[in-house]
Formats: structure tokens, C-alpha cells, sequence
């Protein structure tokens, strides 16, 4: 098995702007541990973040949100990406969706998704759709993403679990799993 760190959305505008959701807060330093531990293992880090076009469907329903060459549309600080890492840009919910994801990860030899960032179930849930229908193994750490309310959050990942085979754990626990794989 060889994994891939994808953290989705965990853009400046997600966290603190147009489209700040404050349940971001609480994920960040679990995210910040999760990034940098597996940095050192040599895992791949890869950031998909919205960047979109004033013509994007989703402007309709969201209104303007991270947009392509903005400062909203950047990795917050704390976590932000590192000379090794990759960043691609998406433009709908999947971060799979027309951004080189897929053969970024088949040139890895990655075969199992790690999925961060927001929002469990909108982004990480259509990522996970589109992971699943691609035959990656599917993991999230439920201290690593969150969603606009305890409740999406929460049906968020048995979405994930029941619909995607997704194996649900903590930051934690997935560290001690990566640091066996590739000690
Ligand atoms: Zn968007």
C-alpha cells in the first residue's frame, strides 16, 4: 500500500473569508502534525484547493469563494505547502474533476487516498466518489476534516464509510499506521 496526503479546501477563504466555516479552527492543528510527520516519512503531500472563474457554475449557489489567483484562494499559513509537496486547482467540488490528480497519483504508484481538509460532506465526499470510482483505497481521519455543522459533519463520514468503504480514523492512530508502512 502507498498513500498520499489530499488536503481539500483549506483555502484562506474557506478558513477566514468569504466562505469561512469555524469549525475549520478546531482541524488545523491536527492537520499541521498529520502534514509535517508525514512530510519527514516521505509521504506525498498534495493540495487541491478551489480556484475558480467568475463563470463557475458554483458561483450561483456560493457566490464568489476562492478565486483563481486570489489570496483567499492560497493554503492558509499554517499548514501551507512545502518544496516537495504538489498543489493543483479545481474548480468543482471533486478534486479529482480535470485537475491531474488521478495521473499525478498513478505516477506516485499511490493506491490509497488520505483525505483532509473541508468539507466533509461536500469537496472530501464528491474527492471520495471519484477516488472510489478510480479503485484507490479510502481513508479519512475524522480530526482532519470538518463541514459547516456537527451534523454535516457527522453524516458526512458515514457517507463515507457506508457508501465509499472509506475507513474512518483519527490522526493519531493513522500516524502510528503510516510510520510502520514506511519505517
Ligand atoms: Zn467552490
Amino acid at each position: 500500500m502507498k498513500s498520499a496526503i489530499v488536503v481539500i479546501d483549506m483555502a484562506k477563504d474557506f478558513v477566514y473569508g468569504s466562505l469561512k466555516c469555524e469549525r475549520a479552527l478546531r482541524i488545523i492543528p491536527n492537520l499541521k502534525r498529520l502534514i509535517e510527520e508525514a512530510r519527514r516519512l516521505g509521504v506525498p503531500i498534495i493540495y487541491v484547493n478551489d480556484s475558480h472563474l467568475p463563470v463557475d457554475f458554483e458561483m450561483k449557489l456560493w457566490g464568489e469563494h476562492s478565486m483563481k489567483g486570489s489570496e483567499g484562494s492560497k493554503v492558509i499559513d499554517e499548514i501551507a505547502p512545502e518544496k516537495g509537496d504538489y498543489v493543483l486547482e479545481k474548480r468543482v467540488y471533486s478534486a479529482f474533476y480535470e485537475t491531474g490528480l488521478d495521473p499525478l497519483l498513478r505516477s506516485l504508484g499511490v493506491d490509497t487516498v488520505i483525505l483532509t481538509g473541508l468539507h466533509t460532506n461536500i469537496c472530501v465526499r464528491h474527492t471520495a466518489a471519484d477516488a472510489f470510482f478510480r479503485g484507490y483505497k479510502i481513508i479519512v481521519p475524522s480530526d482532519a476534516v470538518e463541514a459547516f455543522t456537527e451534523k454535516d459533519h457527522i453524516e458526512g463520514l458515514e457517507y463515507l464509510k457506508r457508501i465509499y468503504g472509506a475507513e474512518i480514523t483519527d490522526v493519531e492512530r493513522l500516524l502510528k499506521d503510516i510510520e510502520k508502512m514506511y519505517r
